[in-house]
Order: C-alpha cells, then structure tokens, then sequence
C-alpha cells in the first residue's frame, strides 16, 4: 500500500492551449482520499481515466456527456510523477494551458504545497510481463519493484536520428530530470500540424523546435526529446488510476500506445495484490493432487488472474498419458474455476460455503498444455447472486488463448 497525496491550497495556472492555440484556466483544488484525480467543466465531472480518453492525435483528449478537455497529459503527468494520487481540476475552456510546453510550471507548485492525507491506495504491481505493439511503436513492461521508464525515439532526421533514456521515477527525480522537458516539433511538420488544426497555439515560447541543423531554440537538456517523451508516457500512466509499479520500455511511443497499454493492464493485466497458496488453502477446500492454483495474482472488482504452474511431477501424467503429457482439458477448466472460487471467497467471504459447478458452456480447447507450461488462468465476473455465481474463464499458456468458457456455480452451505 502507498500512501495518498493531495495539495494543501487551490492552485490556478492560465495560459493558452498548445492546439488549440486559445486562453483557458484551470485550478487545481485540494481532493478527499480515494477521490481520485476529477477534471470539472461546468457541471460535467470526468475523472481521470483511460475510458474516458476520445483522441490520441498529438495529445490526449479526454471526454463525457459531451464535454471536452484537451491535453490533459503535461499536467497529468506532474501530478503522477509527484505521487498526487486526490485532486480536482477546474477548468475554464476547452484545453489545459500548455504554459511553457513542460510540465514544471505544474510540479514545482505541486511540490511545494504536498500534502499527505487519509488513507492508502493500492498500487498496480505489475505481476506478468505485458506487450503492446502497433506500426514499428511498442511498450513492453515487467516485473519490478519500482517503476522505471526507458524510452528511445527514432526518426528519419539528420540531427536527431536516435535518442534513449532510462530513469527511475521519484518526486525528486521527476522534479529535475522529467518536468522541465518541453514538448518538441519538427520545423517541416509545424505547417502540417497547423493544417490539422493542431500546434495552433505553439510558439518557440512553449515548445523545443528542431531544424536539420539543430535545435532552433535554447534545449533545457541535450536529450530534451526523449525526456518529454517520458513526461507524456507519465501523463498517460495516470489514466490507470493507481500507482505503477513495474519497469516499462517505450520504443517510439505516442499517446495512443500508451492509452492502448493503459487499458490493457487494466482490463487483461495482473496487477496484485496476491492471494498466497496458504491462503488459498484456507479459502478453497482443495487439496493436491486436485489443487490446480498455486497463487492469485490480480484482483480488482471484476477480475481475477490466478497461475498454475504444470510440472512433469504431476499426477495426472501418469496416466495422461506417459508417453505424451498432456493436462486434461477437463483439469483445465477446473483450475479456472478454482481461481474463480478463490476470488468469490475472499472477496465476499466463504466460511461454511463451498461452491460447486451447475454449468459450463461454451467450452473450447485451442491448444495442448504440457509439463513445464505456466497456465495463466483469468476470470471475470459476469452475475452474481445470493447462491448463483456465473464467470467468463480464459487459460493462457505464454500469451496464446489453451481454453476458455462460461462457467456457472452454486454456492452451497456446508454446515
Ligand atoms: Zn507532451
């Protein structure tokens, strides 16, 4: 658990939007703990999360109920490099004030008026390696017990053909190595950007401008570029809603890879907390040999991803079939729904419960699981009742789908 931060004092920044090139306002208001971060234009509020993101086109746009606010990233960003976890942020037009380009206006401010509050937050302590990929862009992340960012850009550019970074986040960190990067353009693309009716409030004011020679105004580092890239991944990050733990590697990133990824550790990752055997033990009455979940690795409302690791010491190869290992189909789906039963019961209590299965459906087998396999067993909540659960279950080996179904189960007094 981590702990909660907010600001002590309201916090008012104007200037004009980067695209939209027009003035707005925003003041950033002091939030309970486990408000979470709110952006509020008039009477609409939009919380800061991936599913309210609309557009990724050079900034990310986040929308509801028909209100829009654009380029939320920069001060996004600031608030999740400096652990701001409560906030709410009016704003007063259609578009975060780009200010000087970076987001230091924001975190120096924030800094300065930190305050821990109320209350813990559960970070996302990413459990399994995760891979998103499209058009030559990729963010890969793994396991780790900080969250580390290295990100390299590449471009058909004489005077920038390659940059890389790599650099573990703290405030302090964030503070001096993150914030003061400017977003950046390209001298041959500005034209093009303001035909899109994007970069309409860019100027060599807010922004790092790069010609075939050089960098045509003051760069606050050598590696400028490269360092905004990771404030922008930070601001996209925040759209999860917790804090990451985790390494993550950017190759040519941009916000819609980011959002991309944000929702895919969100809706498919594990994340923790874990749910250790000894504990499962107490939970499920299962015993080996027919115990088939060695730990839960990610909880949330809805979901929850268990593993399984399969051994050549297995019982069930020794008659299935000694010759050729495989894991019983049938197995498979049991060790699904024993993940599920896990999750039922220390979400919403077992004791004296038992669960038992009253229908599978639409069961299907892809691909063969054998000794030295780590099977990947998620499931997500469809229904729920009194003494009625039904589950959506999937078994991944390695990233490839081996089996999945619809499972039902009667939860059963067994006093
Ligand atoms: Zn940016």
């Amino acid at each position: 658990m981590r702990g909660r931060f907010t600001i002590k004092k309201s916090l008012n920044f104007e200037g004009i939007g980067l695209h939209t090139g027009k003035p707005s306002r925003i003041t950033v208001h002091p939030a309970q703990g486990g408000e979470g971060i709110v952006f509020r234009k008039g009477d609409v509020e939009i919380p800061a999360r991936y599913e309210f993101v609309s557009q990724t086109s050079r900034r990310t746009v986040l929308e509801k109920d028909g209100v829009r606010i654009e380029t939320v990233e920069h001060l996004l960003s600031a608030m999740y490099g400096l652990g701001i976890t409560d906030a709410l942020v009016e704003v007063e037009g259609e578009e975060i004030p780009a200010m000087d380009g970076s987001s230091l206006p924001f975190a120096e401010a924030f800094y300065e008026n930190l305050v821990k509050q109320e209350g813990e937050i559960q970070p996302y302590r990413l459990m399994l390696p995760e891979k998103v990929e499209k058009d030559g862009r990729r963010v890969e992340a793994f396991p780790s017990d900080e969250l580390t960012v290295s990100t390299a850009i590449r471009y058909q550019h004489p005077f920038i053909p390659s940059q890389f970074l790599e650099l573990t986040i703290t405030p302090e960190t964030y503070l001096r190595e993150i914030a003061p990067a400017r977003t950046y353009a390209f001298e041959e693309e500005v034209e093009e950007l303001r035909k899109r009716g994007l970069a309409a409030g860019g100027s060599l004011e807010n922004a790092l401008v790069i010609s075939k020679n050089g960098y045509m105004n003051e760069p606050r580092f050598p590696d400028e570029p490269v360092r905004h890239k990771i404030l922008d991944l930070l601001g996209d990050l925040a759209l999860l809603g917790r804090p990451f733990v985790g390494r993550i590697m950017a190759l040519a990133p941009g916000h819609e890879i980011h959002v991309e990824f944000v929702r895919k550790l969100a809706e498919e990752g594990a994340g923790g907390p874990v749910v250790e055997l000894d504990e499962i033990k107490r939970l499920i009455p299962h015993r080996y040999p027919f115990l088939l979940v060695d730990r839960i690795i990610h909880m949330d409302e809805k979901r929850a991803v268990g593993i399984k690791q399969v051994t050549a010491n297995e019982e069930f190869f020794q008659g299935h079939f000694p010759h050729y290992p495989v894991m019983p189909g049938v197995l498979i789906v049991e060790a699904i729904a024993q993940v599920g039963a896990v999750a039922f019961f220390k979400k919403f209590g077992g004791d004296g419960k038992m669960a038992f299965f009253a229908g599978i459906d639409e069961v299907r087998f892809k691909r063969q699981v054998k000794p030295g396999d780590t099977l990947v067993l998620h499931i997500r909540l469809l229904r729920k009742s009194s003494r009625m659960v039904k589950m959506e279950g999937k078994a991944v080996v390695q990233g490839q789908p081996v089996a999945s179904g619809i499972f039902t189960a009667i939860i059963a007094d067994i006093r």
